[in-house]
């Protein structure tokens, strides 16, 4: 099965290498058969190192690929976990950025949903396999065989010079189509750009568990996850609840859509919510004690995490068994149901919270970002690094 997809793929560089064509872009020669596409981005070497204007090579195009224009890119904490090694994956230089936002410069041959011009999004993946049950369920970001990262990852197709994935925080990038996603012309662009992560991240979850009108909804943590799960809950029609250890946390969460706010280090205000919740979406990027929160749940209810890939505190197990509660995960989103996201935030005018960066100020954004100064995502404006 392995060796066959290996053999499938090859057919399809081959026949891409057939197809090659010249354009007048900057291109130069990275072998004796191979174009590639020189780009600025801002990178790290190492992972004590700051981010750094460097140069990185797309591919040429294939026959399915997409060669976009980024116009915005947005700044996810992904991006420092990954820039600092902290999944112990990095393989460096890294250019992080999964929030793209751009307009379509030339595509490849075979390529049909897509023509130069369109405004598109990438987000966290640019391939999988397309054939394991994970991908035919599209569910590409469980592919069995491994999705690959917008960054940080490798190209399942190209030899050693295209190998390894460059993200967002550059002038341009190459992605084939199926990985392509379609922007609403009538939401603020630049704002689009966080749904493209944190937007799918929140919106799949609360799908999935198939939140509606009725259900009583708590989000845990108000950043840039928990700010769009709030408008997420709020538009699905459920009374939303920001969860949060700060009392000045919610006169925002209010502006942001949420009908009440529970203070959760409140004896009082836990007591009063317990087993009365429905789903609680919990954002916290960091370990923590979640204890507290399962008692808000009602029987046979749910809370999804989201936010910490790390080791969480202890739980007691009798705050499942009594109750028969769930703790489950989520992450991100395939890219039809990334796509259905976009749609929904369309028809209900929803868009990130953004603050815009030049690309030169991304070292002090992370460092803004590491100390959850941000209302509630940065985003990169790309001109003034192109001009
Ligand atoms: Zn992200
Ligand atoms: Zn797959």
């Amino acid at each position: 099965m392995v060796i066959r997809h290996y053999k499938t793929l090859m057919k399809q560089e081959f026949n891409a290498a057939l197809t090659r064509k010249f354009f007048s872009k900057p291109y130069f020669w990275s072998s004796k058969d191979k174009k590639m596409i020189a780009v600025k981005a801002y990178g790290a070497d190492d992972k004590d190192a700051a981010l750094k204007e460097m140069t990185v090579k797309r591919r040429d195009l294939r026959d399915s690929d997409v060669h976009i224009d980024i116009l915005y890119c947005g700044v996810c904490h992904s991006d420092i976990h990954a820039k600092n090694n902290d999944w112990g994956n990095a393989k460096y230089p890294i250019v992080p950025g999964h929030e793209i936002i751009g307009k379509v410069l030339e595509k490849g041959s075979g390529v049909t949903n897509f023509n130069v011009g369109d405004l598109v999004g990438v987000g966290c993946m640019v391939d999988s396999c397309q054939t394991c049950n994970a991908c035919k369920d599209d569910l590409e970001q469980f592919c069995e065989n491994g999705m690959t990262g917008t960054y940080n990852g490798k190209d399942r197709i190209g030899g050693a010079d295209s190998a390894h994935t460059f993200g967002g925080y550059s002038t341009s990038i190459v992605v084939r189509e199926e990985f392509v996603l379609t922007i609403p012309e009538n939401l603020d662009t630049k704002a689009v750009a966080p749904l493209l992560c944190a937007g799918i991240t929140t919106y799949s979850p609360l799908k999935h568990w198939n939140i509606k009108k009725g259900d009583k909804v708590g989000v845990v943590g108000l950043g840039g996850l928990g700010h769009m799960g709030i408008k997420f809950a709020h538009a699905m029609g459920a009374e939303t609840v920001m969860i949060t250890t700060s009392p000045d946390k919610a006169k925002d969460a209010k502006r942001l859509g949420a009908d009440g706010v529970l203070i959760s280090t409140n004896d009082g205000e836990i007591k009063q919510h317990t087993g009365s919740f429905d789903f609680i979406l919990n954002t916290v990027p960091v370990s923590h004690d979640i204890n507290p929160y399962l008692t808000l749940l009602k029987r046979d209810a749910t809370m999804c995490m989201v936010g910490a890939i790390e080791p969480l505190k202890p739980m007691h197990g009798g705050n499942l068994i009594l109750g028969r509660k769930s703790v489950a995960g989520s992450l991100i989103g395939g890219i039809k149901e990334t796509q259905e996201m976009l749609d929904f935030c369309a028809e209900h005018d929803i868009v990130s919270d953004v603050e815009m960066i030049n690309l030169d100020g991304i070292n002090a954004a992370f460092d803004r970002v590491q100390n959850s100064d941000v209302k509630y995502r940065f985003v990169i404006d790309m001109q003034s690094f192109k001009s």
